[in-house]
């Protein structure tokens, strides 16, 4: 992918991995709400955003050391990286 330099993780990205079903797995599973969704790009999970209560894709790019995501809302193209706070529109 070409990014400006984003950073090497967004950089070895080749397919960004859309959204399997538009919903938050973690939020699901509790009957909780989500605000935006995103997917990580290294297992594919579907998680909410930090405008959401329950920050699921943030838990779990800490947890599990999974470093970017993609916006998965409907007309958005980008990609964000956790560790380098790197961000780009592809
Ligand atoms: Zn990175
Ligand atoms: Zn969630
Ligand atoms: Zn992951």
């Amino acid at each position: 992918m070409q990014t400006g330099g984003a950073c090497g993780h967004i950089e070895a990205i080749d397919d960004v991995k859309q959204p399997a079903r538009r919903q938050c797995d973690e939020c699901v599973k509790i009957g909780s709400r989500w605000v935006h969704l995103r997917t990580c790009q290294q297992c594919g999970a579907t998680l909410c955003c930090d405008s959401s209560p329950n920050r699921h894709a943030s838990k779990h790019a800490r947890a599990s050391g999974h470093p970017v995501i993609a916006s998965a809302q409907p007309g958005e193209r980008w990609l964000y990286c956790y560790p380098d706070e790197a961000f780009c529109q592809y």
